[in-house]
């Protein structure tokens, strides 16, 4: 999609800190980072959040978690990362392309808010 920014990011067309790619995913650096660690795991296929994901996409988000658990020991965070995906305005999703937050480096708080 043209319009969407992460997709551009995917394709090339706007820079990003890339962290990892494969085929499927990319990985990269959240432009305002919430800690010191703060990585963005998206699928390079467009879809606009996890509420619209369907059965065909379960390997998928299997491999996003499985890359955030590889990035995170990569970067030394392993020991406290947070996983995180906004779904949806009311949960502070403000990009319709699906994306991961891997977080860490600092004390991760719960409840979130
Ligand atoms: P959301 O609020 O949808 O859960 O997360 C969107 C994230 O994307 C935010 O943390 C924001 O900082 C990040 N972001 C938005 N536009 C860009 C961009 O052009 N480049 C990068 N690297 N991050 C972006
Ligand atoms: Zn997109």
């Amino acid at each position: 999609m043209a319009d969407c920014v992460f997709c551009r990011i995917a394709s090339g067309d706007l820079k990003a800190r890339i962290v990892r790619e494969t085929p499927e995913l990319v990985a990269f650096m959240d432009l305002n980072p919430q800690a010191p660690t703060h990585i963005l795991i998206i699928p390079r296929k467009h879809t606009a959040s996890l509420a619209a994901c369907k059965a065909e996409d379960e390997a998928l988000l299997g491999k996003i978690q499985l890359l955030a658990a590889e990035i995170a020991a990569e970067l030394g965070v392993s020991g406290g990362f947070r996983l995180v995906t906004n779904c949806g305005r009311g949960a502070g999703q403000s990009v319709d392309h699906l994306h991961y937050h891997l977080l860490g480096g600092r004390r991760m708080n719960w409840p979130p808010g």
